[in-house]
């Protein structure tokens, strides 16, 4: 603080040097006035040119020695000095952290890149040019959705609700042969990290289980129709079988007819699982299916009359497979005619969201589902209360719904299980908008009907 205030008093040595120069000067001249007048401006004159050859050395790009001076300048010249050093040791630190952190990333087994909130690279490690072939630094500022072409992967950039839980598999576009799966990260201000990992192994292991079940499955197929043959060769009245096989024979007959059930849901199963998305979608008219679904869960009911409540709007239409949603629609109507005591009441609705997408749910006054099992209803085979199930012989297998998810999935549809053991369970059914389609064209005026 002492040698600031020591350098202010050399400047005002200096201004009153000046206008001592000046008041002689004046005095000489007889203009003492002038004199002065003279001897300010050249002071402000000289702090200018200090001034000037300050900001020039400020702005060098390359290091230069400050040049020198005394007072308020000198002050100014340290500081900024000092400042810049500072700056200039940061700037060296940070590179070394960048460097680091670059160093490790790069030696990540996954492929990680980081996109800007255009989807453009900015930075990618050694992994994702192996897997991906998006490069560091050629790709810089290219869209990674001309990078990779992948249909599948553009709709997943597209999404909107995009975070760490959604991931999607796709081929790696540069080795072939291997599986990617590949999540969006969100970070700062719409930014996203795009980290794809090699499943490969796990996609091989999926596929020989796979395979197994359908290979087995389709193996049984011929064996069970025969022993179906001739059971009901037995059975027919003709035939004379002795009366104490009757029992018997109703017993395999039932045993016979679940274990084709079985087969044939395990071979559906397999083919959902072959494709992640329906390969022919076309425009289906929900509210027909649902009144089919419902004429036969009135059969399915029989005597235990079900009391059946239906909303449905009629101009509501999805893109997809009529067959497979006929089967994930019926399925959860059918539970819950199984799982409600009779005369319970069953409400279908089915209906707009506010997202404009659509939702089918089905609710029922049942024996309801205790909250643990809730996570787990669509694991294969996974049933609740397996002795009670059984005892109600309702033929289920405990594959329903996982067929349901399933076809859901393929429909771009989620399945939402609510339910309280005791009092009744609501299934929803809740498709996004893109699974919503227009509605066809009436087929008399070739006008489309948009309700
Ligand atoms: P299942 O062939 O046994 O019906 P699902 O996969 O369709 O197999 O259903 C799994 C389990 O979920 C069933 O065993 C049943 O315990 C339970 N469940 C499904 N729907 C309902 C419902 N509406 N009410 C009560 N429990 C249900």
């Amino acid at each position: 603080m002492a040698s600031v205030r020591l350098m202010h008093i050399r400047d005002l040595i200096r201004l009153v040097g000046f206008m001592l120069v000046g008041l002689l000067f004046g005095t000489l001249i007889g203009q003492v006035a002038w004199g002065l007048f003279l001897s300010v401006l050249a002071h402000t004159i000289f702090l200018c040119c200090n001034l000037e050859a300050l900001l020039r050395w400020v702005r060098a790009r390359k290091e230069h020695e400050p040049p020198e001076y005394v007072g308020v300048f000198e002050d100014l010249v340290l500081e900024i000095d000092y400042l810049r050093d500072r700056h200039r040791k940061r700037k060296k630190k940070l590179a070394s952290y960048i460097k680091q952190f670059q160093q490790a990333t790069r030696a990540l087994p996954d492929a990680t890149v980081v996109l800007d909130n255009q989807d453009q690279v900015r930075w990618a490690n050694g992994a994702a040019e192996k897997m991906l072939g998006v490069r560091w630094p050629e790709d810089v500022g290219q869209r990674v959705t001309n990078l990779i072409r992948d249909p599948k992967l553009r709709d997943f950039m597209a999404r909107e609700d995009l975070d760490e839980s959604i991931s999607i598999e796709i081929d790696s576009p540069t080795l072939s042969g291997r599986h990617l799966n590949v999540l969006s990260a969100p970070y700062g201000d719409k930014q996203r990290l795009l980290v794809a990992r090699d499943v490969t192994q796990l996609h091989r292991a999926n596929q020989i289980r796979s395979d197994f079940v359908a290979n087995v499955s389709h193996e049984l197929r011929t064996p069970i129709t025969v022993f179906r043959g001739y059971l009901e060769t037995l059975t027919m009245k003709q035939t004379k079988v002795p009366a104490e096989w009757n029992n018997a024979l109703e017993h395999m007959t039932a045993q016979a007819e679940r274990m084709r059930i079985l087969v044939e849901e395990l071979l559906l199963l397999s083919s959902l699982e072959s494709e992640d998305s329906v390969p022919h979608p076309i425009t289906v008219d929900v509210a027909a299916l649902i009144t089919e679904i419902h004429a036969r869960a009135r059969e399915v009911s029989g005597e235990a009359e079900h009391l059946f409540s239906l909303e449905i709007d009629s101009d509501l239409y999805l893109k997809g497979s009529p067959e497979e949603l006929f089967s994930a629609l019926s399925n959860i109507v059918f539970n819950a005619i199984h799982y409600t005591q009779a005369r319970g009441i069953v409400q279908i609705r089915w209906s707009r969201t506010d997202t404009g997408g659509a939702e089918f749910s089905v609710t029922d006054n049942g024996r309801g589902i205790s909250t643990e099992h809730l996570p787990r209803l669509t694991e294969r085979f996974y049933r609740v209360d397996h002795s009670r199930d059984r005892q109600s012989d309702n033929g289920g297998t405990g594959l329903g719904l996982a067929i349901v998810k399933h076809v859901l999935t393929r429909h771009d549809a989620e399945l939402l299980i609510e339910s309280t053991a005791g009092s009744g369970s609501c299934f929803t059914a809740r498709f996004s908008p893109n699974a919503v389609a227009k509605p066809p064209l009436d087929r008399d005026t070739g006008v489309r009907d948009v309700g």
